[in-house]
């Protein structure tokens, strides 16, 4: 499944199980997502400061709800995010004037 195929199962997915959000803007799920991302911070602060009281598996389920709620925000505002984070990818190698191989699609990365 490619990135952009998985945001869209994202979206299927919140509006079945939470139609209460379906009018939701990009900026709610900024909202969203910064809380999510709150919660792995504070995950990541307690595996430093109270190691036993979580899980290095917490923080790995904080992560997937971070990038859940990303990829509602991406597609809220119809940001394909394969596309976006090759040109981010490429305009770093470009700036850096790397001779490193630039990406042109992640699903022909995949299978070369
Ligand atoms: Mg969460």
């Amino acid at each position: 499944m490619n990135i952009r195929a998985f945001q869209l199962k994202c979206q299927a997915r919140d509006s079945i199980l939470f139609p209460e959000c379906v009018d939701w803007t990009p900026a709610d799920r900024l909202v969203e997502l910064i809380g999510e991302l709150g919660e792995a911070a504070n995950i990541q602060k307690k595996l430093k400061r109270d190691y036993n009281s979580v899980r290095f598996e917490d923080l790995e389920m904080e992560a997937g709800d971070a990038f859940v709620s990303f990829c509602l925000w991406a597609t809220g505002l119809n940001v394909d995010l394969e596309t976006a984070a090759i040109k981010a990818y490429n305009k770093v190698l470009d700036r850096k004037e790397s001779d490193m191989r630039r990406l042109d699609d992640l699903r022909r990365e995949d299978h070369s």
